[in-house]
């Protein structure tokens, strides 16, 4: 699950940067129907923006549940090791 949402967000990096790029060449060619290339945009730039902090927040502990925060590799509450 978390392997998925990660090359979603690689997806969505790539996409960020090619659709900027179509969205710019056309804006410099004179062609203002970039509405669609601009909400692509701004898509991408939500998904790479909140999968950090999903991350963040979904790490949890599949021992005692607790939210990691830090990225160890024994869990804070428990002391028992995380396996990635
Ligand atoms: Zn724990």
């Amino acid at each position: 699950m978390k392997k998925v949402l990660f090359i979603i967000w690689v997806i969505a990096i790539i996409v960020f940067f090619i659709d900027w790029g179509i969205v710019g060449i056309s804006f410099l060619n004179g062609n203002y129907e970039i509405k669609a290339g601009i909400y692509i945009g701004l898509v991408c730039f939500i998904i790479i923006c909140v999968y950090p902090f999903y991350k963040l927040f979904n790490d949890r502990c599949p021992y005692c549940g607790k939210m990691i925060l830090l990225s160890g590799k024994y869990c804070s509450y428990c002391g028992k090791e995380i396996k990635k």
